[in-house]
């Protein structure tokens, strides 16, 4: 093997490895979306496939292949949040060894790299602690590993000791450090990619102010709700007299007094309950499987709650009441939003700091 060809091989394995991060990387996107804890399976499962395929994809020095398959795993190291994650990646990665044949060398490939895993994986939380740079441990994993596979080869295959010190030992100690340094810049330019946009795409439907969902949000969520066929109410409110509170007590306690509202709604309805900032002093709860006296119910608790609300640190003279109209129907209709709407303006008709719902008088 020239080292022309060594380079040649080592670029080849390596680009395969980059392009399958990518490539796994997309397709849990768009299966997965944001959850993190699926994502978090799926990193482990783009390390196992990557490492198997550098195993597969190996390239030989005389009578040793050589291949990346630290390289995985160490990624793994730098992000795992347990440690037995990074052992087991390296055990799963070593079984690729096998498909060379279940011989006496691939059975010491299987335990050393078994082993490996199991070092880093009990030096791990230390270097998670260990005020050192990004790099600056990945170099230490890097070097742990091809060290601890240099001195398990002297132990348990001797015959290629020398061919092994001589041939591979220096590139394999330069090409883990530098190429885990890259996979970890690649790596991070790919989850940094998908946080931002994960964070984009949540900004777009959250309410900045009272970090409720917002309008755009609760178009989507009906469609959701559309497809459940099941009992749903509508509570439409609204801040009573809200232009005066900014009159009198000024626009920054107006900005408070929606934040501590939206606190309380939330605080006053069920988990499976939803509400959201429609713009301006207006909220409207979606209440699923609710039936009119119950969502009356809800709806009073959540005008009392604010009532009842100590808004002294906003300001010791402050008060607020809201006006709430519902609706119920079998499913959601376009007509039940017109309906909350007109109710909660019979509310405020009526003199405000009430309930009022279509169906009941
Ligand atoms: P009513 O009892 O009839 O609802 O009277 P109101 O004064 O509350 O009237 P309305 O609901 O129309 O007033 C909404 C006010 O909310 C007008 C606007 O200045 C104010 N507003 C809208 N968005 C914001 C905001 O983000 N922050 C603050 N502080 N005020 C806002
Ligand atoms: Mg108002």
């Amino acid at each position: 093997m020239t080292a022309g060809n060594f380079i040649e091989d080592l670029i080849r394995n390596f680009c395969v490895m980059v392009t399958l991060m990518y490539l796994t990387w997309a397709v849990a996107r768009s299966f997965f979306r944001t959850d993190p804890s699926r994502r978090y399976i799926v990193i482990i499962a783009m390390a196992i496939a990557s490492g198997w395929v550098t195993i597969l994809l190996g390239f030989t020095s005389g009578d040793l292949v050589f291949d990346l398959r630290f390289l995985p795993g160490i990624i793994v190291a730098m992000y795992a949040r347990r440690p037995w994650v990074i052992a087991f990646v390296f055990t799963t990665i070593a079984l690729a060894r096998f498909y060379y044949g279940f011989d006496r060398p691939a059975l010491n490939g299987f335990s050393i790299m078994t082993l490996i895993g199991i070092i880093l994986a009990a030096v791990s939380p230390y270097v998670r602690r260990a005020r050192w740079s990004d790099n600056t441990k990945i170099v230490f994993y890097a070097t742990a590993a091809v060290t601890i596979n240099s001195l398990s080869m002297l132990i348990l295959q001797k015959q290629f000791f020398s061919v092994y010190i001589k041939e591979i030992l220096p590139l394999q100690y330069i090409s883990t450090i530098v190429l885990c340094i890259i996979a970890a810049v690649v790596f991070r330019d790919i989850e940094n990619d998908h946080t931002k946009r994960a964070s984009l795409a949540d900004d777009a439907f959250k309410d900045p102010l009272t970090e409720l969902h917002n309008r755009r949000h609760f178009q989507k969520h009906l469609e959701l709700v559309k497809q459940q066929s099941k009992p749903v109410s509508i509570a439409y409110l609204d801040i009573d007299c809200f232009k005066g509170i900014n009159d009198r007590f000024g626009h920054p306690a107006g900005d408070r007094v929606l934040q501590e509202v939206g606190m309380t709604v939330i605080q006053n309805i069920r988990r499976s309950d939803y509400c959201a900032r429609l713009g301006g002093d207006e909220f409207v709860i979606v209440l699923i499987d609710c039936h009119p006296a119950h969502a009356l119910q809800i709806a009073d608790s959540v005008r009392r709650a604010i009532e009842e609300y100590d808004f002294s640190a906003v300001d010791v003279d402050l008060h607020v009441t809201v006006s709430i109209g519902v609706a119920t129907a079998d499913q959601i209709e376009d007509f039940l939003l017109q309906n909350a709407d007109a109710a909660l303006y019979r509310a405020k008709a009526a003199g405000r700091n009430r309930v009022i719902h279509t169906a009941i008088t």
